[in-house]
């Protein structure tokens, strides 16, 4: 299974490319644009034609592009929610340009309008995606968040009756599933037993075929804590042992992952990936 980590765009989008190859990645996640802020400027075409050409020299697959923060296709507010879908499409279409294979957002916040309205709000911006014309090149990913707050998304149903909705629309998304994210909302893999029950329950209510990128981090938060705070691959609340039993799953193992571990220097890059391939290969000698 394709594994990579999120790197940097410092320099331009092109850049990001020679930073995975020079960590040995085999995929690779990146922000589209600045991801704290509103102010947009467009890519120039040769920008992402150099990418383009990059990446397939570096053979690296997925290519994928992370929504930015400031995006939220939940908002109560219509001036927010608006621009939120606005800049989605921008965002949409630079992840088209460089082509990339999967554009992973999250769900955002209602605030206090509740996980109904929530439903009804995404359902409406992934429409008017979808009638753009944007999302057939690069399939749009929902991940699914840690439960914190009036934060939207941390259940597997909802997402699954997002990717139906859009579906309907014409929009054929998916789910990109955060191991640290999952954990702090309460879905444990700490034995084979929850672990095979997980991967099926991913499967029956995000749908089959869904689950196309998994974020893979440990969770310094504890089980069901929805804390959405990343630790190190085996040295977090999750550890190595459930990572084993998860990632040996028929229905997961072939998944891409991407780590989005804490990171000061590439060497903490470099460790993560280490112990997650350590983990992976500890899978092959499993029965
Ligand atoms: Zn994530
Ligand atoms: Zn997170």
């Amino acid at each position: 299974m394709p594994l990579g980590v999120h790197v940097s765009i410092a320099g331009g989008v092109s850049k990001s490319v020679e930073r995975a190859r020079r960590l040995g990645c085999d995929a690779m996640q990146i922000f589209g644009r600045n991801p704290r802020s509103w102010i947009y400027t467009p890519l120039p075409e040769a920008e992402a034609r150099l990418f383009r050409t990059l990446r397939k020299e570096a053979g690296l697959f997925p290519v994928v592009v992370h929504t930015n923060y400031l995006i939220n296709l939940t908002a109560p507010d219509d001036g927010i929610f608006h621009k939120s879908i606005d800049m989605f499409k921008k965002e949409l279409g630079i992840a088209e340009a460089i082509g990339a294979d999967y554009l992973v957002t999250h769900l955002g916040s209602p605030q206090d309008m509740g996980p109904a309205f929530a439903l009804k709000r995404v359902s409406l911006a992934l429409l008017e995606v979808a009638r753009s014309g944007l999302g057939r090149t690069t399939r749009v990913l929902l991940e699914n968040t840690s439960g914190y707050g009036p934060g939207f998304g941390s259940r597997l149903d909802d997402i699954g009756r997002i990717i139906r909705g859009a579906k309907e629309s014409g929009l054929d998304a998916g789910l990109c599933f955060d191991t640290c994210h999952a954990f702090a909302a309460g879905y444990s893999f700490s034995t084979p037993r929850e672990a095979d029950s997980l991967a099926k329950r991913i499967e029956a209510e995000a749908g089959r075929g869904s689950l196309r990128v998994i974020h893979l981090n440990d969770s310094r938060g504890g089980l069901g804590s929805k804390l959405d705070r990343h630790a190190d691959i085996g040295k977090g609340a999750i550890g190595a042992e459930a990572f084993r039993h998860f990632l040996n799953h028929p229905k997961i193992r072939k998944v891409p992952m991407i780590l989005e571990t804490p990171k000061d220097s590439d060497e903490d890059d470099l460790r993560n990936l280490a112990e997650a391939r350590r983990i992976l290969r500890g899978i092959d000698r499993l029965p």
